[in-house]
C-alpha cells in the first residue's frame, strides 16, 4: 500500500470512524474512489456544512441548526412539561419513530461509565437540573438503555432529583435486560413508553 500513499491515507481515516466495521473500510474506500465527482463534492460539502451548522440545543442538547428553533423544545404542539431523558440523539430518533410520544426530550450525551472515564460532569446532567429548577417540568421519563451503565445513570439522576416536586418514571418492564432502545422495534418502544412506571 506504500505505493499508493493517498489511498493509504484514506484507509487510515476510515479506520478511525467508529461503527464502520474494519472489514468494510476497503469497500467504502472503493465506493468513494468510483463515485461521480459531483456526488463526492456534494457529500464532502454536506459533511462540512453539518459540522459547521449543527450544534446541540441549549435546552435539551438535541442537534439543532444554528439560528433555528429546536424542533422539540420550541414546538407548541409538544407537551413541554414531560421530558424524556435519553442517552443519545439516536435513541431520541427511535422514540420519535415509535410515534407514541408528544413530550420534550433531554439528551444526556452518553452514560456514566467510570471505566471509560466518563463521569456525570461529562454529560448534560447539569443542564437537565437547571431545566427542572425552572419549575415547568412535571414529569421526567428516564429512558436510558437497560444496561448496567444506563440504569446507574438513571439512578444517579433520580437521586439528584428526589426532593424535587416532579414525577420520575421509567420505561415499562418487559424490555429485554441489557437491551438498547436503538435496536428495538417501534411497537416495543411505543408500549414501553405508554406503559411507563414510577422509577
Ligand atoms: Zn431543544
Amino acid at each position: 500500500m506504500n505505493e499508493v500513499p493517498s489511498l493509504q491515507q484514506l484507509l487510515k481515516q476510515l479506520q478511525q470512524v467508529p461503527y464502520l466495521a474494519s472489514k468494510n473500510i476497503y469497500r467504502v474506500a472503493a465506493h468513494f474512489l468510483t463515485m461521480d465527482q459531483a456526488k463526492l463534492n456534494q457529500f464532502c460539502a454536506a459533511l462540512r456544512e453539518a459540522k459547521e451548522r449543527v450544534i446541540p440545543c441549549a435546552t435539551c442538547a438535541a442537534w439543532v441548526e444554528k439560528g433555528r428553533p429546536c424542533l422539540y423544545c420550541e414546538s407548541t404542539r409538544r407537551n413541554q412539561s414531560v421530558v424524556c431523558v435519553v442517552e443519545t440523539w439516536q435513541e431520541l430518533i427511535v422514540i420519535e419513530r415509535s410515534g407514541g410520544y408528544q413530550g420534550a426530550y433531554h439528551v444526556l450525551g452518553g452514560v456514566i461509565s467510570p471505566l471509560d472515564g466518563i463521569g456525570p460532569e461529562n454529560l448534560t446532567i447539569q443542564l437537565l437540573l437547571e431545566r427542572v429548577s425552572h419549575g415547568t417540568v412535571e414529569e421526567l421519563i428516564l429512558a436510558t438503555n437497560q444496561t448496567p451503565e444506563g440504569e446507574a445513570t438513571s439512578a444517579y439522576i433520580a437521586r439528584l432529583l428526589k426532593d424535587k416536586p416532579i414525577k420520575i418514571s421509567c420505561l415499562a418492564r418487559g424490555m429485554p435486560v441489557g437491551s438498547h432502545l436503538e435496536y428495538m422495534d417501534r411497537l416495543t418502544v411505543y408500549k414501553a413508553l405508554a406503559e411507563r412506571r414510577p422509577f
